[in-house]
This record gives C-alpha cells, structure tokens and sequence, in this order.
C-alpha cells in the first residue's frame, strides 16, 4: 500500500501532465520547503521528564506565509504532516487566499496527560519552533486534539520570548484574546455552502437531497446544522463508535444534543444501527466523510451507491477509488475546495489582527460565502475547460496560482 504522501504526489504527478508545468516547479513542490524535527523535554506531574517527538513542516512559503494546524496524537507521523502540509499549499491557493502551506505534529496521547502536563507540552513545543514561525513567516492554528486554549497557551508562551504582542502568529484564537467570530463553525459552513452549489450542479432541490455524514466532531456537527438549515435532508450520522440510518430525516440539533451527553450518536434510539462501513454505502445522494483519512479505497468504492462524495475530512479517497468513481460517474467535490471555509476563516482572523480589526458574525460569514462559491465556480470552470474530475481542476487550479508567484 502507498504511504499517504505518495498518494498525494499521484494527483499531484497527474495535475503536473495535464497543465505541462515547469518541471523545476514541480520538483520543488513535491517536497517540503523546509522540515523541522524536534525532540524536546515536558517534566511531568510525578517529577519525572518525558522527550516528545515532533515536527513542523513548511512547504511552501511562495504564495505567503507557511499556513497550518498543529495536531497532537499517537499516530502523528512525518509522512501524515508532510501530507496535511502539502494539502495546506493546494488549499490556499485553490481559494486564494495570501498563505503558503504547513502543518505540526506532536506524537503524544493526549488523554494520559493532566491540564497542567497538556500546558507545559504546549508552550515547550511552540518554545521549541519559535525560530521559524512568525505572523509574515509561518501561522500556526489548532488541528486534532488541538483548541482555542492550547493556542492561548502558545500565543503567551511565544509573545514572552519574542518581547512583543504579535497575536497574528497563531490562529484559532480565545475571541478575547485576537480570535475571530466564526472560526469554530467555519469549516462546517463552508462544507454546506459547497453542498448547496453541488445540489445545483446535480440539478436537485435541497429538500429532495439526502445526506449521509460520516464523524459527528467540529466539522460533521456544524456541517449537519447548516445543511439542515439550508433544507438538505440528513439521513445517517455516525462518531467512532457507530450510527444510525433514519431515510425519514434527523435533527442535527438532537443528535448534537445526544453528543453534549457524552454519549455515541450510534445512542440516538431513533432509525437503524448501522457502522461506519455501511454509512459510506447507504442509497442517498451525497456522502459525506468528515471523520478520518482513507477510508473510501479500491475495497469499498464499487459499493458506493450515492451520486457525489463531498470531502470534508483531509485525504478521505484514494486514487484507487477516485478512479472507480470517475469511472461510475460519481462526483468528488475535492477536500482542499470543500474543507477550505477553516483556513478561509483563519485568514480572517489574521487579517484582523494584523489591521487592529474585530469583525461582526454576520460580516465573517458573508466573506466566507463568497470565497466558497468564488472558489466552487473557479474550480468547475477549470475541470470543464480540463475536461478533467473537479480534483484535477483545483490541482490544476492550485499549481497554476503556486507556479506563477515562483515564476
Ligand atoms: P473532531 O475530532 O472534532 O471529530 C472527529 C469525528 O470523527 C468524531 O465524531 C469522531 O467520533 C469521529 N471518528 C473518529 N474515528 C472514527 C471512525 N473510525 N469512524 C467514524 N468516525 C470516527 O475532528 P474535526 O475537527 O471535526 O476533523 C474531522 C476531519 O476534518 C479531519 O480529517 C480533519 O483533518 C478535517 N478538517 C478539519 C478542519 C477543522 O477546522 N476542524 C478543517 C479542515 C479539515
């Protein structure tokens, strides 16, 4: 099996065929700009000292400042951050917004730390990398396990070291501290306002539209409210544990309500149980993962009953299935248009910051419309003039903008 970096270098390695781009362009933006590998001390509750392992890789500043989240989990390996880094690069560009791409990773399991071990890891990580970022080099936001109060913690160890308030160096910010109105709700949103555009390029009405959602974290929950709120009927949700399938329609509030409790979506006592598994094969319009990566492969997509996928997770279709669905007719709406509103809603956030600015909702939320139906009817127009699938048009779309600011 490839690793998940080789994966992207397959579209990537096509994108480059299809437009002819400048090989030395290319060979520059199939590898990082620049890695960074840290191993760094945390004493721990008992006195004891624990090294953690991690990175933060930068790659590619051509377009603006490196751009990125930090995740915290066991499974965070250089291959998957030099994965979301790269994607980061593609994102920018394809709604074109004036950053680079970059991602962070921290192995650690989070959930055997205390708040107090959770704190000191984070200001020592960001301690640790404070050469290399910076509001104009390099912008840090949370990802995985990571949130407002961790950036808060980064934010005040950073400005501690450099001697200076700079809050543009890290997003997702405590609104208090510099953070936006609508960040939270921002990748959700951005999700639904591409739903409403795929609707209308399948030619259906929102109300004749069912939707399967895969993850019931930041992104499916408000993704399920704001397509709810637009009409779209939501048929099946799930989390880690499982979920349901109600054809009759679910109300994102009440499952939203169930998650409050603690509990599993899977818990809802409405519809029939089904798994993850199942939920990417029922017979309803649009899937959509919101989960994790690779889960839609050579070994399921055959069974993939819906007429288009929209990616809200990073990296959810391998190229193995990507082919069978270009091959069935099944439309892709590619994560790095799809799952753009966050890092549309970071830039905000910046840009706010670095203008002394402090936006209303409302404001943030009609900015962000028109940068996702900008960047939904960029992308169509780029595969129609392809003649490609709408991922090779935002690649396409995505090293034209990255190779003409290296040029
Ligand atoms: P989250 O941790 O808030 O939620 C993840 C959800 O996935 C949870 O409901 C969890 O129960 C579920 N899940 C975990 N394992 C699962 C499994 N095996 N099967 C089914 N569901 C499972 O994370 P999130 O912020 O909502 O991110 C979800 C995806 O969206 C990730 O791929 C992330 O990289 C991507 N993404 C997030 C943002 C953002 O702004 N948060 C932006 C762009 C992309």
């Amino acid at each position: 099996m490839n690793s998940l970096y080789e994966n992207t270098l397959t579209i990537l390695d096509r994108t480059a065929k299809l437009i002819q781009a400048e090989p030395a362009i290319v060979a520059q933006v199939r590898e990082p700009q620049r890695i960074i590998e840290v191993h760094f001390p945390v004493k721990m509750d008992d006195g004891t000292t624990a090294v953690f392992t991690a990175w933060r890789v930068q790659h590619s500043d051509a377009r603006g400042p490196f751009k990125g989240g930090i995740r915290f989990h066991t499974n965070v390996s250089l291959d998957e951050v030099k994965s979301l880094a790269f994607w980061m690069s593609m994102k920018t560009a394809v709604v074109d917004i004036p950053f680079g791409g970059g991602k962070g990773g921290v192995i650690v399991d989070v959930k055997r730390l205390s708040p107090a071990e959770l704190e000191r890891l984070s200001r020592k990580f960001i301690s640790t990398i404070t050469p290399v970022i910076g509001a104009g080099v390099d912008v840090p936001a949370p990802d995985v396990n990571t949130n407002a109060q961790i950036m808060a913690w980064m934010l005040d160890e950073y400005e501690k070291i450099s001697g200076r308030k700079e809050p543009g160096v890290i997003t997702g910010k405590p609104l208090d501290l510099g953070g936006s109105a609508g960040r939270e709700e921002a990748t959700g949103l951005g999700g639904a306002i591409i739903l409403k555009e795929l609707a209308k390029k399948l030619g259906k009405a929102p109300e004749e539209t069912n939707v399967a959602i895969q993850g019931y974290g930041n992104v499916g929950s408000f993704f399920a409210k704001f397509a709810r709120g637009f009409g779209f009927q939501i048929v099946a949700v799930s989390d880690s544990k499982g979920g349901v399938y109600e054809p009759a329609g679910l109300d994102p509030e009440i499952v939203s309500g169930i998650k409050k409790e603690g509990k599993s979506v899977a818990d809802l006592g409405q519809g029939e149980k089904i798994s993850n598994e199942q939920l990417l094969e029922l017979p309803v319009d649009i899937v959509v993962p919101a989960a994790l990566e690779a889960v839609l492969t050579g070994a399921n997509a055959d069974r993939v009953q819906a007429k288009a996928i929209l990616e809200l997770a990073n990296g959810p279709t391998t190229p193995e299935a990507d082919d069978i669905f270009a091959k069935k007719g099944i439309v892709v709406v590619p994560d790095i248009l799809a799952n753009a509103g966050g890092v549309a809603v970071s830039y905000f956030e910046w840009y706010q910051n670095m203008h002394g600015e402090k936006w209303e909702l409302a404001r943030v939320r009609k900015e962000l419309e028109e940068k996702m139906v900008q960047g939904w009817s960029e992308v169509s127009n780029k595969s129609s003039e392809l003649k490609v699938p709408l991922r090779d048009g935002a690649y396409a779309l995505a090293l034209i903008r990255i190779s003409q600011a290296m040029q």
